[in-house]
């Protein structure tokens, strides 16, 4: 018999027809893994630093 660990609360799960929510415990745990995986994929960084884009050639030729 397999069993595996819910991701969320670490309870054992028999690894067959019978956990229709396998590898989670139950569907309220996979709910809150999938809620968690898309909050951080919620969390993207800000646009890249535009630093690079303000040069000015004119103050350079000046010196
Ligand atoms: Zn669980």
């Amino acid at each position: 018999m397999t069993t595996v660990s819910c991701p969320t609360c670490q309870a054992r799960v028999i690894w067959n027809e019978q956990s229709p929510w396998r590898p989670f415990c139950s569907e309220r745990c996979k709910l809150i893994d999938l809620g968690e995986w898309a909050s951080e994929g919620h969390r993207i960084p800000g646009p890249p630093a535009l630093d690079g884009l303000e040069e000015n050639p004119e103050s350079e030729s000046n010196h």
